[in-house]
Formats: C-alpha cells, sequence, structure tokens
C-alpha cells in the first residue's frame, strides 16, 4: 500500500458513544434484571418482586419496598454517572452498596424504555415518569404508590438490531433470571423475592424471609438438595484481624448432579470467580469422583480495600488480593471436610 490516503478520523456522535457503552453494561435480558434487583436491595428493600415477559426483550418489571427515590433527584436519576452511593474515588474501597458507578439506569434508557413509580416515606402519593437516552420525557406525574419504587423496562435493545435478534435465536433469558434471584434469595435470607412470569399465577422463584440458612435453599433449591449439604467454614486471623472469613453448605457423596452450583458472594456481593470454581471442582473430582459436580453457597469476607470490585462494568468479576492463598485455604478445608464426611459414611455403611 503506501498509496491510499488514511481514513479521516471523526468524533463520535454522543447518542453513538451512550448505546455503545450500554450495551456493555446491559448485555442481555438477565443483566438488566441483576442491576435492578441490585438497587432495590441497596435501597433497603425486604421485598423484591420481578415480572417478566418474553424472556426480559419485551418487559421487565422490578418492584421494592425500598427508601424511594426524592421528588427532586428525579430529572437526573437516569444520567450517566448520577449515583447516591459514592462521591470522591477514595470511597470504592470501603464502598458497601452494590451500585456506585451510576450507570445501570442510565444504560437501560439508551438501549430501552424505562418508567419508574416511586413513593418515599411520608408522602401522600407517589411520581411516575419515563426516560428515554438518560433524559426525563415528561414532567414526573403524580399517581397513587405503595412503599418504595417500580422500575420497568420495556422492549429492551429496540435500537440495537443484531442483540435483538441473537437474543430472540438464543435460548430465551427467563431461565438466567430465575437462576439470579435464586441465587440472592439464598444470601439475602432476610428478603423476600419473587419471579413470574407475565400473567402467570404461579411465582416461578418464591422465597419468604426466614432466619435459616438452610431454609433459604430448601425454599428455592428443593429439599433434595438441602438433605446433601455440610456447612463449612473457615477464617484466617493475620495479627489478629480476621482478614478473612469464608462460611457456606456444600454437598457431600450423595449429591449428584449434571452440573455444578455455585453460588458465591464476597463481601455481599454476588460475583464469579472462576480460579476459585475450577479450584473446587478439582478437589470434588479428586475426592468424591461420583459426586464431581457439587452445589456450593459460599459467603467469603475480606477487608474491603482486598477487594477490587471495578474490574468490570458489570461488576461481576472480582479481584482478590493474595487470590492464589486465599484458594488454596478454601480448597483444603472443602477437601478436609469431604474426607472426613465420606469417611463416616463408609464406616456408617460398614456398620
Ligand atoms: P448506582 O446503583 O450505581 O448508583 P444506578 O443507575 O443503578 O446507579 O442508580 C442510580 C441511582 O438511582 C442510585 O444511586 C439510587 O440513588 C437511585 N435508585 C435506583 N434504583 C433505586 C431503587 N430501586 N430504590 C431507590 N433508589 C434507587
Ligand atoms: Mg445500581
Amino acid at each position: 500500500g503506501g498509496g491510499a490516503d488514511p481514513p479521516r478520523i471523526r468524533r463520535l456522535e454522543e447518542s453513538v458513544v451512550n448505546r455503545i457503552a450500554a450495551g456493555e453494561v446491559i448485555q442481555r435480558p438477565s443483566s438488566a434484571v441483576k442491576e435492578l434487583i441490585e438497587n432495590s436491595l441497596d435501597a433497603g428493600a425486604s421485598t423484591v418482586s420481578v415480572t417478566v415477559k418474553d424472556g426480559g426483550l419485551k418487559l421487565i418489571q422490578v418492584s421494592d419496598d425500598g427508601h424511594g427515590i426524592r421528588f427532586e433527584d428525579l430529572p437526573i436519576l437516569c444520567e450517566r454517572h448520577t449515583t447516591s452511593k459514592l462521591s470522591a474515588y477514595e470511597d470504592l474501597q470501603t464502598i458497601k452498596s452494590m451500585g456506585f458507578r451510576g450507570e445501570a439506569l442510565a444504560s437501560m434508557t439508551y438501549v430501552g424504555h424505562v418508567t419508574v413509580t416511586t413513593i418515599t416515606e411520608g408522602q401522600l402519593h407517589g411520581y411516575r415518569v419515563s426516560y428515554k437516552d438518560g433524559v426525563m420525557e415528561n414532567e414526573p406525574k403524580p399517581c397513587a404508590a405503595v412503599k418504595g419504587t417500580q422500575v420497568m423496562v420495556e422492549n429492551l435493545f429496540y435500537n440495537m438490531v443484531a442483540r435483538r435478534k441473537t437474543l430472540q435465536n438464543s435460548n430465551d433469558d427467563y431461565p438466567k433470571i430465575v437462576d439470579f434471584i435464586s441465587r440472592f434469595a439464598v444470601h439475602h435470607i432476610n428478603v423476600n423475592f419473587s419471579c413470574r412470569k407475565h400473567g402467570a399465577n404461579r411465582a416461578d422463584v418464591h422465597s419468604a424471609s426466614t432466619p435459616s440458612r438452610l431454609d433459604a435453599i430448601r425454599n428455592v433449591y428443593g429439599a433434595s438438595v438441602v438433605r446433601d449439604l455440610m456447612e463449612i467454614e473457615v477464617s484466617d486471623e493475620n495479627a489478629g484481624d480476621a482478614v478473612f472469613k469464608m462460611d457456606g453448605y456444600i454437598s457431600n457423596a450423595n449429591y449428584v448432579a449434571k452440573k455444578i452450583t455455585m453460588i458465591l458472594f464476597i463481601n455481599d456481593r454476588l460475583v464469579d470467580c472462576t480460579s476459585l470454581k475450577r479450584a473446587i471442582e478439582f478437589v470434588y473430582s479428586a475426592t468424591l469422583p461420583q459426586a464431581s459436580k457439587p452445589f456450593i453457597y459460599m459467603s467469603i469476607n475480606l477487608p474491603p480495600e482486598h477487594v477490587d470490585v471495578n474490574i468490570h462494568p458489570t461488576k461481576k468479576e472480582v479481584s482478590l488480593l493474595n487470590q492464589e492463598r486465599l484458594i488454596e485455604i478454601i480448597k483444603n478445608t472443602i477437601e478436609e471436610k469431604l474426607r472426613s464426611s465420606n469417611t463416616t459414611r463408609i464406616f456408617q455403611t460398614q456398620a
């Protein structure tokens, strides 16, 4: 080559930039549901109800009984980078809320139609308002409302032809949505969750607030799973400060499934940690080859400064300080538990 003129560089229009970014935050209907549930939990909700139509492409509706949104904040609610949860960068180190980027609601307005109904404590009526491309479409209309907030997202990806097509052709996202809610229900045992298809009488997930983790797991995954679970716990003290604590339930030798169920919360965030999952699968197939696809619920607590929650817009993967060492500790704890329970079982059958 050498002969051709280089192509001109142009600045993308803001609406294009926003739509591209939004497509990264909201990858599919289930990611919108996850963000909305996290907002409800951040708002201190004790009840979160989800309704879905057409796998979330037609409608996602999440209602909560949380603290609601102030009338004065409604104009900027769905602008990019508006949040009530973070003010200085340094706050990220100690942040307890699941949200902090102020991008979820904004993103939904760039790829769908968003309507919010909300009421705050002590108000006589609520407000309803719709948003498009980050801005309010109309003045908030007074309306009847019960405590909390309802967010409705309609026609998700209406303006992203390729995304809509692949989602329509691929399996419906509803099972993924049910899966997310099931996981939240196991961890947040004080919250009532429900999820149903639009127009259905029966909920597909229905968890009632309970003080018992096993009850919560039974509610969602059934009694047969709970029968085969063992409690595990480990902590690693360093110079008197508990730097690492893990507790949860893991399946025993009797639990046989086609695939692993791994419910992982790190500092109360639902996350994936591929290397931890692999390590656990490895322990099971080495120790209990006949039960090598376990059920795992695990809650890990670390000092917030040991967790980087900001490596991905979806906050799905987190990175941990001393990750290898933590994985080693967890692996050893599980291995020990499996070995001792397996011996007990053999003794019992022989007796
Ligand atoms: P983030 O959660 O990162 O702050 P979002 O775009 O998800 O960003 O939400 C923006 C803001 O809207 C939140 O900071 C919160 O103040 C408010 N908000 C969103 N959903 C709810 C809700 N269900 N209840 C109360 N406030 C909410
Ligand atoms: Mg949020």
